[in-house]
């Protein structure tokens, strides 16, 4: 049984063809999406449909919420994909993944030493990509 189904059976949940096609999309991507390359990837879902399963999937912990400014991207969360960290260009909005092993286990001992469960955390790392850099020092956009 795909984890999806499993899951949201867990939730007393039906697995809907927009839940369906939505995971799929986020699933085959290897980046973060905008809500209108998932509007995109989801012929058989209306936009409604859209919206409100990326709704129920960050309630259910399914995906994860990237912001950038008033732009959002969406991507699958743990266990559906291996947890990362991006780098974010903020003049070209590129993503560069980020896997920072003693970052998660800084992370995970200093939840454990005030005996707290952790169930997540986000961490965005911000700046200019080295391309952006160079154009803004030679005084291009
Ligand atoms: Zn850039
Ligand atoms: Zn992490």
């Amino acid at each position: 049984m795909p984890p999806l189904k499993q899951l949201l059976r867990d939730h007393h949940l039906r697995h809907t063809t927009a839940r369906q096609e939505v995971f799929a999309a986020l699933q085959s991507a290897e980046r973060p999406l905008f809500i209108h390359q998932i509007v995109n990837l989801c012929p058989l879902s209306n936009r409604t449909s859209v919206y409100r399963t990326l709704n129920l999937f960050a309630t259910l912990g399914i995906i994860e919420t990237i912001t950038s400014g008033w732009k959002s991207r969406y991507e699958l969360a743990g266990p559906f994909k291996p947890h990362h960290h991006h780098l974010h260009c903020t003049a070209c909005h590129q993503l560069i993944q980020l896997d920072i092993p003693i970052l998660e286990e800084t992370i995970k001992s200093f939840a454990d030493s005030h005996e707290y469960m952790l169930t997540g955390h986000h961490i965005e790392l911000t700046g200019l990509c080295k391309k952006c850099q160079l154009s803004l020092s030679q005084g291009r956009d």
